[in-house]
């Protein structure tokens, strides 16, 4: 599963892995988290369609476990091709292990959400990260989510406005 949306976009997001929805139907984010991806765009002002979604990881990891380092270094290459043939303004992240191959940094996900300036150096000049919380790791939340939901359309904001000033 590669991804979906358009190739003239200023947003990329990158996500984790294809669950089980997506491998089938090749499409990313179609499950519930997909679900409230697009609420939590919405209220921040983005079309889903209008932004670029894809994976580090190209397959479904078997059981939905997480990427192991060697799929990561199999498929990361392609996502590099994508992000060169797209070349984003922005690059949102969802999740740690986005968060972490885009950007080299590998720490929790709280401390790097909390680090300034962080950035895509594959391409010239970088391009600048937004780390949010994956929407999975929201669901899983329950009642506890309100706040780091708020925090995800915050982030997303911040990515338009980004994208906005760096045209
Ligand atoms: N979770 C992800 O990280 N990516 C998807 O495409 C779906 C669920």
């Amino acid at each position: 599963m590669f991804g979906a949306g358009p190739e003239d976009t200023s947003l990329v997001l990158v996500g984790e892995a294809p669950g089980e929805q997506e491998d089938l139907q090749g499409e990313p984010f179609v499950g519930p988290s997909g679900y409230l991806l697009t609420r939590l765009l919405e209220r921040a002002g983005w079309e889903r369609d209008a932004i670029y979604i894809t994976n580090i990881v190209k397959c479904r990891p078997p059981n939905n476990r997480d990427p192991d380092p060697h799929e990561v270094h199999k498929c990361i290459p392609h996502l590099r091709a994508q992000l060169a043939l797209i070349k984003p303004r922005v690059i949102v992240t969802a999740g740690k292990h986005a968060t972490w191959y885009m950007t080299n940094h590998y720490g929790p996900l709280g401390a790097l959400m909390r680090m300034e300036g962080l950035q895509y150096g594959h391409l010239k000049p970088p391009v600048p990260v937004v780390p949010v919380y994956h929407p999975s790791y929201l669901l899983r939340l329950g009642e506890a989510a309100k706040a780091p939901m708020k925090d995800t359309v915050t982030r997303f904001k911040q990515a338009r406005e980004l994208a906005e000033t760096a045209k």
